[in-house]
């Protein structure tokens, strides 16, 4: 379990009503004192809070989610801009003026939290690129010059010189409570986390809360203020009461948080609608009026309409429910990068993503090997390679097999490289009368799909069909997992084949483009070889095939994991049986773990009576008995405890144990490119 902060959550909730009230007046009825001092005193506390536990999360994360918050951010005011239209239309609010309140002042009153954070995240980053020794004074002396366009501007505006200075600011924002002078400092000091023990905290907060209220109370008195939302304390009392919330319990309260934040966003408009309500039933003088009855009206449709909104909305299934595949992203990169130094100079990986990636989800493995520089990918299929150019994968993605001559608009349509599987098929695509790219397949000796290497006039046909763009030549090896002298000396034949024919083309004039031989196993088996690509698949994925030796060792490791849970434990007495056919029959006192995954995710149906194992609380544990379609059962006789919901690894490592794929597909006979490739959808990936 994520270790979370619910004091932090709870908080929310309250800083999401001290905001409300800032909004609504709630005591001016009464006391205009007291309403000032709950409002723009102690309610001043909320926004920098929200500020904090962002610069907080994302300090934690070292950062690296700031772009991603940023976008979040800018298309959540997206929204909102859209949300307060209609109450920007009926206050004639679209004026000249709109576009520079847009980016700047927020285009409805308490929109400003938006720009400002867009502003203000990136000088915050910038800033703590020094670290927080230096970035927090920095910040600090922004929130200075802030201080004085805010409370202190009756005191500081009496001198001329500042006073134009203030006034030119003012001319692009509203306030300096805005996301250059306010913004930065806060996020920072939630960056800094917990600074002080609990008990520092309590006593600087105390201090420091009777210090803001004394300092807002007396700039009030002197009416000097143009804006009173920063005091010179408020940094410490922020400080202080945000150390004493992170000290406090761990855990996490995500209602709280979701209902904080559409709160945020939501009340104006209840605001707006309780005034309009009470019109219309003739409620005013206690809706309206009344500021506490309309401070407790406005709260509470807030709060109903945030809480329908909550039950409303979609509910994603979290993915370690039942059974799941672990794809680890970093090992991903380790293995592209440990391949690609394999290769000879000038030699680029070209990813083969087939089958969702070999079961790994090839959209977030594109995603990821883009970001890490590979540029060319390679599918199985027309609709593989549709699908990761509609979520935005560049480069080269050509297609391995057969596409009918007929979509070749689609592979114009969507930039995908067609492998000409044989003369006639070249003949057919050039037929549809679209300019596609091609690779040309040639056959060296696996007799499956390409040219014949030998057969050189229908090569020198296909350079001739105008309508195809030979943009590389290639073959495939069909031994080259295999290290005995009979199939090595075929292997040499298919690559001298090869060679000879690409020289043989270049002599006479044919350009053959990129040129690519190898899969994995001519990457582990073979010298490396003059090409620009190599078509890595399994190696990808830090498996070998199967357990057989190969020749180069590569530090490769295994990108995915496959684990389920117990979903139930029970005891068998000596001579009973269980599952289907009884297959499986106790000769002693045995206790059953029942795991939730079956031959209906992929996993093949011997696997459990051919010595199957699993990891639970990092032991191997035997699989008996026959495998169900969602279920499977294991002997955890020999566990000291084992519980419904435990977490079971048929791939991957617990503890000091690991259960290799090799291992899995070997029991079963098979190689672990169909074992992976075959994980069913039904296995969220995480
Ligand atoms: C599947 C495939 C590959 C990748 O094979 P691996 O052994 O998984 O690396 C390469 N080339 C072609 C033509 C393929 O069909």
């Amino acid at each position: 379990m994520k270790r979370g902060t619910p004091a932090l959550d709870r908080f929310r909730l309250l800083a999401a009503v001290l905001v409300v009230a800032i909004h609504t007046s709630p005591l001016s009825t009464y006391t205009a004192l007291g309403d000032f001092y709950l409002t723009r005193v102690l309610g001043r506390v909320a926004v920098p809070f929200f500020l904090m536990v962002s610069g907080y999360f994302l300090a934690k994360g070292n950062w690296q989610k700031t772009w991603t918050f940023w976008k979040k951010t800018a298309l959540l005011y997206g929204v909102c801009i859209l949300l307060y239209l209609p109450l920007n239309i009926y206050a004639g609010q679209l004026d000249g003026d709109f576009p520079r309140r847009l980016v700047t002042d927020g285009t409805f009153y308490h929109l400003w939290y938006f720009p400002g954070l867009l502003l203000g995240l990136p000088i915050a980053r910038f800033l703590g690129r020094w670290g927080l020794r230096i970035a927090l004074p920095a910040a600090g002396l922004l929130y200075l010059i802030g201080l004085g366009g805010d409370s202190y501007y009756g005191l500081v505006a009496q001198i001329p010189a500042l006073k134009t200075g203030y006034d030119l600011i003012f001319q692009v924002f509203s306030y300096t409570r805005n996301g250059l002078f306010y913004v930065p400092l806060f996020l920072l000091l939630g960056a800094a986390g917990r600074t002080c023990s609990r008990r520092a905290s309590l006593w600087g907060l105390m201090f420091s809360l009777g210090a803001m209220s004394g300092e807002g109370l007396w700039l009030h008195s002197l009416q000097v203020q143009r804006h009173d939302s920063m005091y010179l304390t408020l940094p410490l009392v922020m400080l202080f009461l945000f150390s004493l919330l992170l000290g406090a319990n761990r855990g996490e309260a995500r209602t709280a948080r979701r209902l904080s934040a559409l709160a945020y966003v939501l009340h104006p408009w209840c605001i707006v609608l309780v005034r309009f309500g009470a019109e219309v039933v003739g409620l005013e003088a206690l809706l309206v009026k009344n500021s506490l009855g309309h401070f407790a009206a406005v709260l509470l449709l807030t709060a109903l309409v945030s809480a329908v909104l909550l039950v409303l909305r979609p509910m994603p299934i979290p993915a370690k429910v039942r059974a799941w595949r672990e794809v680890d992203l970093e090992a991903l990169t380790h293995n592209a990068a440990v391949l690609q130094k394999a290769l000879s100079p000038g030699q680029k990986l070209m990813a083969v993503v087939k089958a969702d990636a070999y079961g790994h989800g090839a959209v977030r493995v594109c995603r990821r090997l883009q970001k890490s520089g590979v540029r060319a990918f390679a599918v199985a299929c027309l609709s593989e390679g549709v699908a990761l150019r509609k979520v935005g994968v560049r480069g080269t993605i050509l297609i391995l097999g057969y596409t009918p001559p007929e979509a070749a608009p689609l592979l114009r349509r969507w930039h995908l490289t067609q492998t000409v599987a044989d003369a006639a098929h070249g003949l057919e695509l050039n037929k549809q009368g679209q300019r596609i790219q091609v690779h040309l397949a040639l056959d060296t000796g696996m007799h499956r799909l390409g040219i014949s290497a030998k057969n050189r006039d229908e090569i020198a046909a296909m350079y001739r069909l105008p309508n195809l763009k030979i943009k590389g030549v290639f073959s495939h090896l069909c031994v080259s997992d295999s290290l005995t002298e009979r199939d090595e000396r075929y292997t040499q034949q298919q690559t001298e084949l090869f060679f000879d024919t690409v020289s043989w083309m270049r002599q006479h004039g044919f350009a053959p483009g990129a040129i690519h031989l190898q899969a994995s196993y001519g990457i582990w088996n073979l010298m490396p070889q003059s090409c620009a690509y190599a078509r890595a698949g399994i190696a990808l994925y830090g498996v070998r095939s199967d357990g057989a030796p190969v020749r180069r060792n590569l530090d490769l490791r295994p990108v995915l994991s496959l684990r389920a849970r117990v979903a139930s434990v029970r005891r068998l007495h000596p001579d009973e049986g269980a599952g289907y056919g009884l297959a499986f029959h106790a000769d002693r006192e045995t206790w059953l773990a029942v795991v939730t995954i079956g031959y209906g995710d992929g996993l093949p149906r011997e696997l459990s009576q051919r010595g199957g194992e699993v990891l639970i609380r990092g032991r191997r544990c035997p699989m008996v008995g026959r495998m169900c379609m969602d279920q499977l059962l294991v002997d955890v006789t020999e566990l000291d405890a084992v519980s419904p919901g435990d977490v079971v690894t048929l791939i991957g490592r617990d503890g000091g144990q690991e259960i290799r794929a090799e291992e899995t597909a070997e029991r079963c006979g098979t190689i672990t490119n169909e074992l992976l490739s075959r994980l069913g959808s039904r296995i969220s990936i995480k």
